[in-house]
């Protein structure tokens, strides 16, 4: 494991922590909740970015561990991947009230921080959770697809060229769609087998 991305992700932690400046940080404080920085391998090659953590979240500092971090599980297991090897985060790092979308101030006041756990742990895919994720990675990462809907892009590799190397975003529906929506189930399912041929891949350094 690499001690200078760990060194690095623990300096964003820090500054999180003191992220006065954040609308929802007295929402963290008056709840006694934590940000939620991230989690998983920090040599991965595989990254999930969903949108911003939930009250199961916001309440253990970890990411994907309410209802939709369940199904998640799950579909990480259809395909044999191990929460240990892949790094999961969000955009945002505090939990907004009531669960609304974050918002454009929140994305862009929290951006930042995502930016730089990509470049520090360098993902050859991310995998977007939702369209949030997906319209700001694509946007990052200056893919023409960026301006498209998520209902045409969802499950559809798309190569991107980074600064430290080629990357290949695959946006994926956010899991809380199949939350509210039984139909919404299949298509998760069917569009993580997308994810196959990165999986069995090697993913330590
Ligand atoms: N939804 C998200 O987008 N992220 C979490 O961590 C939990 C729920």
């Amino acid at each position: 494991m690499s001690l200078d991305r760990t060194e690095a992700l623990r300096d964003i932690r820090d500054r999180i922590l003191n992220l006065t400046d954040s609308t929802l940080y007295q929402f963290r404080v008056d709840n006694n909740y934590f940000p939620v920085i991230g989690m998983g391998s920090h040599d991965a090659k595989i990254m999930f970015i969903g949108e911003a953590p939930g009250k199961s979240e916001a309440e253990t500092g970890k990411p994907f561990v309410g209802a939709s971090g369940k199904l998640l599980d799950q579909l990480l297991e259809s395909i044999s991947l191990k929460r240990e090897d892949v790094y999961i985060t969000n955009i945002v790092k505090d939990r907004p009230p009531d669960n609304r979308d974050p918002s454009k101030a929140e994305i862009a006041l929290y951006a930042p921080f995502l930016q730089e756990q990509i470049n520090i742990i360098q993902p050859l895919v991310v995998a977007t959770l939702g369209r949030f994720s997906m319209e700001f990675v694509l946007t990052l990462f200056g893919a023409p697809e960026r301006t498209q809907k998520i209902s045409a892009l969802h499950g559809k590799p798309i190569v991107c060229n980074t600064p430290y190397s080629t990357v290949t975003v695959i946006p994926l529906f956010h899991p809380a769609t199949a939350l509210y929506n039984p139909n919404g189930r299949q298509p998760l399912f069917d569009d993580f087998k997308a994810l196959v041929p990165y999986a069995g891949q090697d993913t330590a350094e």
